[in-house]
């Protein structure tokens, strides 16, 4: 199973203006300095081997997962990271793509108008939403106000596949099923099943509920999880001021990928002000809370196999991690 990220910010895209790229050069170049690196070849093979602080940029797009096992694949959410993927995918033959929406709001569907096979024929693009009114959110898109084309002008066919909750479905040999996240108007997570691997996206979500009893019945799809997908929107200290907004912090998922041995923590939907320098500072807080908290849950680690804990990434557009692989 491999889960690609084409887009991983939150909110609104992050565009780096002129001032940013210069001060993400500045940074390298005086990290490169202090390594006694000077030449551009002995930068380019340090930033190759991951010797310097990388990635350089996190990127901008708004959220979009893929999922892919075998032949198959399946997108969730359709931020502006799906234009991108759409691209990618249509010189290699796909003609039906299968995106799953956790919710509508504007920065999991802004990509949708942009994504080359709605504008097709001979595409078909299956929209799965457990949201009673999703084809009627989806259609805001395309009001011909909004966007020059109306639903109906469109050349490639949108079909709309109505999710129950907790009942799983197929694409390919990838079962799929929704759970419930804390957050404003419903969002819903996707647990993937495939292959013997499984993955969830745990995004929008405020962990608000975070105890075994609290969760009830979407427990068991954080338990026997390879890697979850974790909403990491905001520093620890920040989310206090921003209750109710839907998001959580990178050391709330590290709670609940010690407690319950996740085995892979993936941080994403960055918030737009967060910085490269802001997200690798909340990394290594991140790191720090693990490392402090293993001790508590050092045998079900060691029977795990993976006697270090969770592995935690924060991720960037383009980010690929297969599962299948050590
Ligand atoms: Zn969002
Ligand atoms: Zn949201």
């Amino acid at each position: 199973m491999k889960i690609k990220f084409w887009g991983t910010r939150g909110s609104l895209p992050q565009a780096l203006n002129n001032g940013d790229v210069v001060a993400i050069i500045g940074d390298l170049l005086n990290e490169a300095e202090k390594r006694g690196l000077s030449s551009p070849s002995s930068i380019k093979t340090a930033l190759d081997r991951g010797e310097l602080s990388s990635p350089l940029s996190y990127g901008g797009n708004t959220t979009c997962t893929e999922v892919s096992h075998g032949e198959h694949s399946l997108f969730v959410d359709m931020g502006s990271g799906l234009r991108e993927a759409g691209t990618f995918h249509m010189p290699n033959g796909v003609k039906e793509f299968h995106i799953f929406l956790t919710h509508m709001h504007w920065d999991h569907v802004m990509g949708l108008p942009f994504f080359v096979p709605v504008h097709v024929p001979g595409y078909t693009i299956k929209i799965y939403h457990v949201h009673r009114n999703g084809p009627e959110a989806v259609k805001i898109n395309f009001n011909g106000v909004n966007f020059p084309l109306t639903f109906e002008q469109l050349g490639g066919k949108i079909e709309f596949i109505q999710l129950k909750l907790y009942e799983a479905v197929q694409v390919g040999d990838m079962k799929v099923t929704p759970f419930v996240l804390d957050h404003p108007g419903g969002s819903f997570g996707f647990r993937i099943d495939a292959g013997g691997k499984s993955c969830a996206i745990g995004v929008d979500g405020e962990f608000k509920r975070m105890t075994r009893e609290e969760l009830g019945k979407d427990l068991p799809y954080y338990q026997n999880l390879d890697l979850l997908v974790f909403d990491a929107q905001y520093e620890i200290a920040e989310l206090a001021s921003r209750f109710d907004w839907g998001h959580c912090s990178p050391n709330i998922g590290v709670d609940l990928a010690l407690r319950e041995t996740i085995k892979t923590l993936v941080f994403t939907h960055h918030d737009p002000w967060a910085t490269p320098a802001k997200l690798r500072r909340m990394y290594k807080a991140a790191i720090k809370h693990a490392t402090s908290q293993l001790g508590t849950f050092k045998s079900e680690w060691e029977a795990a196999g993976q006697p270090s804990g969770p592995k935690l990434i924060t991720a960037w557009d383009s980010l690929t991690i297969d599962l299948d692989k050590p």
